[in-house]
């Protein structure tokens, strides 16, 4: 039985790993201080002599034995990130720091959730691990990018400097169960409008486009990552290359859900990339043939089904 780390663990994508890290026998501590996140995402696991949680902001150092390090503690969505923007780089870069000194200490693997903001608003199309990235250093966005890019940049240098086993990952966009009715991106908008019948919001035309990858095909893709080759330190990208514009999203949500809602325009936010899509042939080639299994509209039914189930229990 190995003990796991998972910052961020009561997130949305955080809370889905912790659970199917305890299926498969591990012993899991869960790191979270609540920001982002919700203890009902984890409430069922607390049954589990297992798993453990702790309330701890990783802008402070944390201690424990543990063989692994799920580092993926920051608050995702722009409007949770833009709330305190000095606080999530600090979120981004010391909690990078602490986590690789406590996998130096104990000589444990550590993965990086890292993200396809690190492309910025891409030059390149679809995007691949070797493009640098088309970043502003001093938008809205930036508290965000530039910390998970410097994060990137410090875990490679942990490994160069001190040989610590690193793992990074750079998620695109992801959805599914356990996101937050206010998370403010845009597949859990355009669920809970249709499900309230509200006005469906785009941003500009509708015409920029994205990629969405279900959770569970993301957690697989970690799992994966983690224990991969020890030569192979990504960075690798996970995500669905399928790609949708927004008006097209908008779209299907109102079909499944039979909703009444309208469309509706807002001014796109700044910085706002046009297009986002995943080149996953490193993931494929080094993780085992990994590759999503679960399609949009599959996985829109899932999470439609749970936001259902939210919204009338908070009625
Ligand atoms: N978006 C939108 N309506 C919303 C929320 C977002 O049209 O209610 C757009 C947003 O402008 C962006 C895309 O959807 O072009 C994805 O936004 P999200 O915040 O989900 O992710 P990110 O921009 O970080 O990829």
């Amino acid at each position: 039985m190995k003990k796991v780390l998972v910052t961020g663990g009561a997130g949305f994508i955080g809370s889905h790993l912790c659970k199917r890290l305890l299926n498969e026998g591990n012993e899991v501590i869960c790191l979270d201080n609540y920001f982002s996140s919700n203890k009902s995402n984890i409430i069922d696991l607390t049954s589990n002599p297992y798993f453990e949680m702790v309330r701890h902001d990783i802008t402070q150092p944390y201690f424990a034995e543990v063989d692994e390090i799920y580092n993926l503690a920051c608050p995702a969505s722009p409007i949770y990130y833009q709330h305190d923007p000095i606080k999530t780089i600090q979120t981004s870069i010391l909690g990078a720091i602490h986590m690789l000194g406590l996998a130096k200490r104990l000589n444990a693997k550590i993965l990086q959730a890292s993200t396809s903001e690190v492309y910025g608003d891409p030059l390149v199309h679809p995007q691949k691990e070797d493009y640098w990235g088309n970043v502003n250093p001093i938008g809205l966005r930036s508290c965000y990018d530039e910390g998970k890019r410097c994060a990137e940049t410090l875990f490679i240098d942990y490994n160069l400097q001190n040989n610590v086993a690193i793992k990074i990952v750079r998620i695109f966009n992801t959805y599914g169960p356990n996101m937050n009715v206010n998370d403010g991106r845009v597949v859990s908008n355009f669920i809970v409008q249709a499900l309230k019948g509200e006005d469906i919001t785009i941003y500009g035309d509708g015409e920029q486009t994205r990629s969405f990858q279900y959770v569970d095909d993301l957690v697989e893709g970690m799992m994966r990552m983690m224990q991969s080759e020890p030569s192979f330190l990504g960075p690798v990208n996970l995500g669905n290359p399928n790609e949708f514009s927004m008006l097209q999203l908008a779209k299907t949500i109102i079909s499944l859900t039979n909703s009444t809602s309208k469309i509706v325009h807002l001014p796109l936010p700044k910085d706002d990339p046009r297009q986002r899509q995943p080149d996953i042939s490193l993931a494929k080639e080094k993780l085992n043939g990994w590759q999503p299994t679960i399609q949009l509209e599959e996985g829109l039914k899932k999470t439609i089904h749970y936001f259902d189930k939210k919204l009338k229990k908070t009625s």
